[in-house]
């Protein structure tokens, strides 16, 4: 049996990336996929222009359904209006996406193995041998990058599971409303939408491509109660969506980063993407994380073949990595976040003293954009936050004065 210096498991974007920057630099890589592809994978498909930078090829026009360059921010009250001049998101399918970049990673030298699940992971003394249907498969690390509830976390002894509050519950369907509908729907400044105030902690969005729209809500799942409810009456409520065909909606887990820390290191192996919490937690980008953790862990790895060392504490630089290049940034999103929608139960109040502040709508776009950095935004909501929740002390005095008059 021949030795990989790695396997990864999991051939979504951090997976992909990972094997394919592991491959370029010269390691013998083996990327292992659970289903075949093209496979789908439940996700708004929104790819924002950071992660083309970190790509060292381009998109083809055919995975780009539609750019978007304006955002609506619906409010229990109010719709603002953000128009810009360039691309915020580019809509993606993920089935065809992931399919690319699993390629991509093919064609740099990884071996791609799908329909082929990874059930075992075992680290011995000398190598790590991963069971799966087709046989096993043994290499001198790991990436673990199969996503929320994949085997690497659970195999490795990484973590017992994520706490209910720790991850959101996304719900989404893809609704078949045709060309001539999205058209309408974008108009001519290429619009897509977020919905603030229609699930507690959470929030709902409407991303157009081709000839659908992808319309979802994501909620803390310790704040969830009936979730198809929540998704058919957030639908019900958009106007424009009124008669369209409602396919059944799909759900999955989405980890909250910076609302737990866990370990990304243990001896030879390593995790990356959802696996280890890799989504911002204020606008659910998990794609750009994914792919630029990926790549980190394929540059440790490679570093930690040519020194012949794959203990923890050798390691650890991987964490330390991933901390500098985003998971501090997560903190200060985490509390953004939180100060915002997460664990917020009056939305009107909200909506009315902290989103309908301009300064608070124009900090959103430029986290969207990549013009406004986390601490900046953290910075620049301080006040408008400390407004907010004056506003919000005071509340009961006004209202018993409104009962009065
Ligand atoms: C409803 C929803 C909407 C979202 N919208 C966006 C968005 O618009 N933009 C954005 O940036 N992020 C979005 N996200 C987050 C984004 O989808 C994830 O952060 C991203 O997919 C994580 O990539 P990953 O490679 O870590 O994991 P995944 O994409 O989940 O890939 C993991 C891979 O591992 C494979 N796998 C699992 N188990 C095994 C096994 N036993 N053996 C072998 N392979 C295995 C899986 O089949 C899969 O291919 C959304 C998430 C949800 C749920």
């Amino acid at each position: 049996m021949s030795l990989y210096d790695l396997i990864v498991v999991g051939a979504g974007p951090a997976g992909s990336g990972a094997a394919r920057t592991a491959a370029k630099n010269g390691l013998k890589t083996l990327l292992l996929e659970k289903d075949q592809f093209p496979r789908t994978k439940l996700c708004g498909g929104g790819v924002t222009p950071k992660v083309l930078k970190l790509l060292d090829f381009n998109l083809p026009d055919e995975l780009i359904e539609r750019k978007v360059n304006s955002v609506r921010i619906h409010t229990t009250e109010h719709e603002y209006h953000f128009e810009k001049s360039a691309t915020i998101a580019y809509m993606t399918s993920r089935s065809k996406f992931d399919h690319f970049l699993a390629k991509k990673a093919a064609e740099a030298g990884a071996e791609l193995s799908d329909a082929n699940p990874v059930y075992r992971i075992d680290t011995l003394d000398s190598r790590v041998e991963v069971r799966t249907r087709s046989g096993i498969f043994e290499a001198k690390m790991l990436i673990g990058a199969d996503g929320m509830g994949g085997p690497s976390a659970r195999e490795g002894k990484f973590y017992d599971r994520w706490k209910p509050d720790q991850v959101a519950y996304a719900i989404e369907s893809d609704l078949p409303v045709g060309e001539k509908a999205v058209e309408d729907f974008v108009g001519p400044q290429q619009y897509f939408d977020i919905y603030f105030g229609v699930s507690a902690a959470g929030y709902g969005w409407i991303f157009p491509k081709d000839d659908h729209l992808t319309v979802g809500i994501g909620c803390k799942l310790s704040s969830l109660r009936d979730a198809r409810a929540l998704f058919y009456d957030f639908v019900k409520q958009i106007t424009k969506l009124a008669g369209s065909k409602i396919p059944k909606p799909q759900a999955h887990l989405v980890p909250i980063g910076g609302a737990a820390i866990v370990p990304l290191v243990r001896d030879r192996i390593l995790l990356a993407g959802d696996s280890g919490g890799f989504v911002e937690p204020l606008l659910g980008e998990g794609i750009y994380f994914s792919i630029l953790g990926g790549q980190i862990a394929a540059n440790v790895c490679t570093e930690a073949c040519s020194s012949n060392k794959f203990d923890s504490q050798f390691l650890t630089k991987y964490e330390a990595l991933c901390h500098k290049a985003f998971l501090d940034d997560f903190g200060v999103a985490y509390w953004l976040a939180r100060s915002s929608y997460l664990e917020e139960d009056n939305m009107d109040l909200f909506s009315r003293f902290f989103l309908g502040e301009k300064r608070v709508q124009e900090c959103i776009i430029g986290l969207l954009d990549g013009s406004v950095t986390y601490r900046g935004a953290q910075r620049k909501l301080s006040l408008p936050y400390f407004k907010y929740r004056l506003a919000r002390l005071a509340m009961p005095f006004y209202s018993k004065r409104s009962l009065d008059a």
